[in-house]
């Protein structure tokens, strides 16, 4: 009886870890895929097995956690997601000053590659970035 008991919970454990790690492929397949930074709209209907919108939020706060993605606001407010370059490596987490591109057409968001370098006054340090272009892509003009 508690044989089973025990054995139950392990199963229920292993079946939560199994679907945890199927939603974190998914998410990451899908930016991977995309190659280009997504909303959690975008997401939904991007990941082929159905995740909730709280485990979206979990895991792609735990992935900004781990420098596999990092996040941009859009002048749209809503937040974009894209993945990290070496973040996960870098003992200082997340170092980004590029700016982020939304067509108004497609709607895709992009990570522009050129870093821009903003002279901040003396004493100040930098933390975070948040650089946001909206306009229109080589393929919709
Ligand atoms: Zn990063
Ligand atoms: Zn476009
Ligand atoms: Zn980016």
């Amino acid at each position: 009886m508690q044989h089973n008991r025990i054995y139950l919970l392990r199963l229920c454990r292993i079946k939560m870890k199994r679907r945890q790690t199927e939603s974190k492929m998914g998410i990451l397949n899908a930016l991977k895929k995309a190659n280009s930074a997504l909303s959690h709209d975008m997401l939904e209907t991007l990941i082929d097995t159905p995740i909730d919108r709280a485990t979206i939020y979990r895991v792609l706060n735990s992935f900004c956690e781990d420098g596999l993605v990092h996040k941009t606001l859009g002048d749209d407010g809503k937040q974009y997601f894209a993945l990290c370059g070496h973040c996960a490596e870098n003992e200082h987490g997340h170092n980004h000053t590029h700016f982020h591109f939304r067509c108004l057409n497609c709607g895709k968001v992009e990570c522009l590659k050129s870093d821009v370098h903003i002279p901040l006054p003396t004493g100040y340090t930098f933390e975070n970035f948040n650089g946001f272009i909206t306009g229109r892509c080589s393929i919709c003009i």
